[in-house]
């Protein structure tokens, strides 16, 4: 049985590297030039304002999971 302190002791450490891992899953997307990125046309349309309407990317690659917009 483990005393709330070490509980939560022990969770400082697992958050302290899912922190490094995602620097280091970051670090790697920096490497990659993402050559087999997946792009996603999206649009929101049919808004009562026309100059409400979005148009965008969603970009995604599989080789290193990065993923991000870019409007049109
Ligand atoms: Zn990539």
């Amino acid at each position: 049985m483990k005393t709330q302190k070490q509980i939560s002791k022990q969770r400082e450490m697992i958050e302290f590297t899912i922190d490094a891992q995602r620097n280091m899953l970051k670090f790697l997307q920096t490497k990659c030039t993402h050559p087999n990125v997946v792009s996603q046309y999206k649009a929101d349309t049919g808004n009562y304002d026309k100059s409400q309407d979005r148009y965008w990317v969603e970009f995604r690659c599989p080789d290193c999971g990065k993923q991000w917009m870019e409007d049109q």
